[in-house]
């Protein structure tokens, strides 16, 4: 058995991913958990359970739970795959995050082998969630520099969305939406940025697959952005889950 560990999971898509691959060969189940805290038990009383995704709000919240962290992870404390070793009683818990990898496949012409040569070399990404900091990791390792803009000033190399000049949207020219703010059923909702400051020279990311379109990537998309939504880095991280499960090889 495997499957998704959040707590609302009604909207998810991985459920659908995981069948539309393997059908009714293993077992796919949507974990809603009202508190990390269940965690253990629910792997005691589910021995059949064999690795499984995370989802919000419990990317970082399990890293306390995880008996071994990869590289990785540990750089942007955020675990979205577990694999689980059990032997007798004990349970081994390994963590991995996989939205790196996923983001990189997903939007792999985003990484030119010179992204200064093409002008795309500083992105934004609104949110410092488990997901915010799997792009910058992304974006840092392909040469990209990446300033994440955030509602509160945590640290110096933040910015504040009162912050965010339309000179610096202007020299961002990828702007990544990694809040859940557009996300169904609150379709209407989008991040707070002046729009009016995006150009057909910027491409619009978001993370939220559902729906298709978001209020981001529609006003974005209004002022001549490029726009593309989260649904490929969706089955990009799923397909290296299935991986590290041992359910595909390649
Ligand atoms: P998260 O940990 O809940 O973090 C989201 C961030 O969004 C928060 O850190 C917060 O940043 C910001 N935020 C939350 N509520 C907000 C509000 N009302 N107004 C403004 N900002 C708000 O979520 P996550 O796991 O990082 O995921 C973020 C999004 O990416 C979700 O929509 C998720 O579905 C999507 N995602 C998609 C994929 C994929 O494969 N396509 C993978 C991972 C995640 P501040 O507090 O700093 O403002």
């Amino acid at each position: 058995m495997y499957g998704l560990i959040g707590k609302k999971l009604k909207h998810s898509f991985s459920e659908k991913i995981f069948k539309e691959k393997f059908g009714d060969k293993f077992q796919f189940e949507l974990i809603e958990l009202e508190s990390i805290d269940k965690l253990h038990d629910f792997i005691a009383n589910h021995p059949q359970l064999k690795g499984f995704s995370v989802t919000i709000p419990y990317k970082k919240e399990i890293i306390p739970f995880i008996n071994i962290l990869d590289d990785v992870t540990k750089k942007i404390s955020a675990v979205n795959t577990v694999l689980i070793s059990r032997n007798k009683n004990e349970s081994i818990l390994s963590g991995y995050n996989t939205d790196v990898y996923g983001f990189i496949s997903a939007y792999k012409k985003l990484f030119p082998v010179n992204p200064k040569a093409v002008g795309c070399n500083n992105a934004l990404i609104l949110g410092t969630g488990g997901a915010a900091y799997a792009v910058k990791y992304a974006f840092n390792i392909n040469g990209i520099n990446a300033t994440m803009v955030s509602r509160f000033k945590t640290n110096d190399e933040i910015i504040l969305y009162s912050e965010l000049s339309d000179d610096i949207i202007t020299n961002n020219k990828i702007i990544v939406n990694a809040t859940p703010l557009g996300m169904f059923p609150n379709i209407n909702l989008y991040p707070n940025i002046n729009y009016k400051a995006i150009t057909n020279r910027h491409l619009a990311i978001d993370l939220t697959y559902n729906p298709e379109i978001t209020m981001f990537m529609h006003k974005s998309k209004e002022n001549g952005a490029n726009v593309v939504n989260g649904y490929e880095m969706l089955k990009q991280q799923a397909i290296k889950a299935w991986k590290i499960w041992g359910l595909i090889n390649k």
